[in-house]
């Protein structure tokens, strides 16, 4: 790398290293944070993109490290232009994430503010903290007018991992967050002030306990999932009343169906099945909470249990959303969700997936025809013999 008087040139600095690197910060010379990627705003949970610009953040303040230590580090990168070793973030409620940073002295030639330029590896964090988003692209690349190297060399498959990757991290990152932040937040406004209005106070625990029941449910999505996909899973098989499977299902979710038209038709006589009754239980509930969660308002959705000669078909039908021709094949992948631009719809892209593993592992079959704008037919068939 040219090195001019212990001076970097900015713009090679992250064509050349910033690829192997997750967080990127750039500081003037008085430290204070001029310009960073994604990754860092994530760490802090900075919902606006321009708090960590408009505080004026000192990068020292972002890391539990003596002062000395802060000062070592700015001597040694301006006597020697550069500096390398390990370093802590710290996050609000005192954990330490551990990096690796390299870091630049750079020539002012590209903006006079930027004189140091620090890159960040993470050395021991889950995947799941890293921003997805991050993974191709350099720091606010298009207002640089530069491109990454590397965002242009994956081949089809990597990039249909990467979107496997990326679809994961972001619905799970948001999934888990967004109810973890009004949890604290809530939680934190209860405290801090005693003389909270009843009403007001009993509304944020409401808020509380649904959002607590939610993270449970994805963290939950998350575990069977995980469980489904090894290879050792047993069935706990018994003889299961279709008709009692489809009215549970009917009656944990009257409650929630309240504006629109929710209705279950049974078979006069018990239709019994060899089944595991929760799996299977899972397995319907997953499409009939769809089905309520895709349909606006005064739409109807129906839970119908019916035999055609070889099956006994237990079908979920909704007058909702419908889905687009081009995702139809994708619905039932991993962490796979419809965009829906304009609409802010919860979900992780896990309950079809689970629904039809479940159906798998007891040579069930699941069918789906629907139309934009229009609804959604899911059937479940079920040989007559099991
Ligand atoms: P999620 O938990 O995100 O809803 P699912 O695996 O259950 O994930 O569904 C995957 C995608 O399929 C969803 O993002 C949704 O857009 C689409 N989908 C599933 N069921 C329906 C339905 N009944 N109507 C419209 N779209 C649906």
């Amino acid at each position: 790398m040219n090195q001019k008087n212990n001076y970097f040139n900015f713009l090679q600095i992250l064509n050349n290293e910033s690829g192997n690197f997750d967080m990127i910060i750039v500081t003037n010379t008085e430290g204070t944070i001029e310009l960073y990627n994604n990754f860092l705003s994530q760490l802090c949970n900075s919902a606006n993109k321009d708090e960590i610009l408009l505080q004026k953040i000192k990068i020292n303040q972002l890391f539990k490290l003596e002062k000395e230590t802060f000062e070592q580090l700015f001597s040694n990168l301006d006597e020697l232009g550069y500096y390398e070793g390990d370093i802590n973030f710290t996050l609000s409620y005192n954990q330490l994430i551990p990096f690796f940073v390299k870091a630049f002295k750079v020539d002012g030639e590209f903006n006079e503010r930027y004189r140091y330029v620090f890159l960040f590896k993470l050395k021991e964090i889950s995947e799941i903290e890293r921003d997805p988003l991050e993974q191709k692209s350099i720091v606010k690349q298009k207002d640089l007018g530069i491109t990454n190297r590397s965002g242009n060399e994956l081949t089809t498959s990597i990039e249909e991992l990467e979107r496997l990757k990326e679809d994961f991290l972001s619905s799970v990152s948001h999934e888990l967050r967004t109810p973890l932040a009004s949890i604290i937040g809530f939680a934190e406004t209860l405290k801090s002030d005693p003389e909270l209005p009843k009403e007001l106070a009993a509304e944020f625990l409401d808020i509380i306990l649904n959002e607590s029941k939610r993270l449970a449910a994805t963290i939950n999505d998350l575990l069977d999932v995980s469980q489904l996909y090894k290879d050792e899973l047993k069935l706990q098989k018994t003889n299961v009343n279709l008709n009692d499977l489809l009215l549970k299902a009917y009656e944990q979710y009257k409650p929630i169906a309240t504006e629109i038209e929710f209705t279950c038709k049974v078979r006069e006589k018990p239709i019994f099945i060899h089944a595991d009754e929760n799996k299977l239980q899972q397995a319907i509930n997953n499409l009939v909470s769809n089905a309520i969660k895709f349909t606006p308002e005064e739409g109807k959705v129906l839970i119908n249990l019916y035999e055609s000669e070889l099956y006994y078909v237990i079908e979920v039908k909704d007058t909702g959303l419908g889905i687009p021709k081009k995702d139809i094949d994708k619905i039932f992948d991993r962490f796979y969700r419809v965009e829906r631009p304009g609409l802010e719809i919860r979900g992780i892209g896990l309950g079809l997936s689970i629904t039809k593993k479940i159906l798998e592992l007891h040579n069930f079959k699941i069918e789906v025809e629907s139309e934009e704008n229009k609804g959604s037919t899911f059937k479940i068939l079920i040989p007559k013999e099991s």
